[in-house]
């Protein structure tokens, strides 16, 4: 969960609302009893929890990461990113450092 190796040139959409996330730092429960704080992008929509970070998408609310809220999609090493809207569909970035690779799915392919 810890990120050294992301991009942090990167600017995700959110996989909900495709508007610019925000750099931040998240904390969270990691596990039974350990809290953590990393680096994560966080959707700038009033109320939209949703966050990037080196392990894809995810919902975080108070301090708690929702296990079913998962979006991940990513190269063998890393995740990606929304990177742009064209037509309909998504460009996913890889967000690892060195790695450009993308894909594209359509824009249906994601959670409600
Ligand atoms: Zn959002
Ligand atoms: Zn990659």
């Amino acid at each position: 969960m810890s990120v050294p190796d992301m991009k942090s040139d990167i600017n995700p959409l959110c996989d909900k609302h495709m508007v610019e996330m925000e750099a931040v730092r998240v904390r969270a429960k990691v596990g039974a009893s350990e809290v953590w704080t990393w680096s994560a992008f966080r959707c700038s929509t009033r109320g939209c929890t949703r966050s990037f970070d080196s392990g894809g998408y995810t919902t975080i609310s108070d301090g708690l990461i929702d296990p079913e809220s998962g979006n991940f999609i990513g190269c063998e090493d890393g995740a990606m990113f929304i990177e742009s809207v064209e037509e309909g569909r998504l460009i996913w970035r890889c967000s690892k450092v060195g790695c450009q690779q993308s894909r594209t799915t359509d824009r249906a392919f994601r959670p409600d």
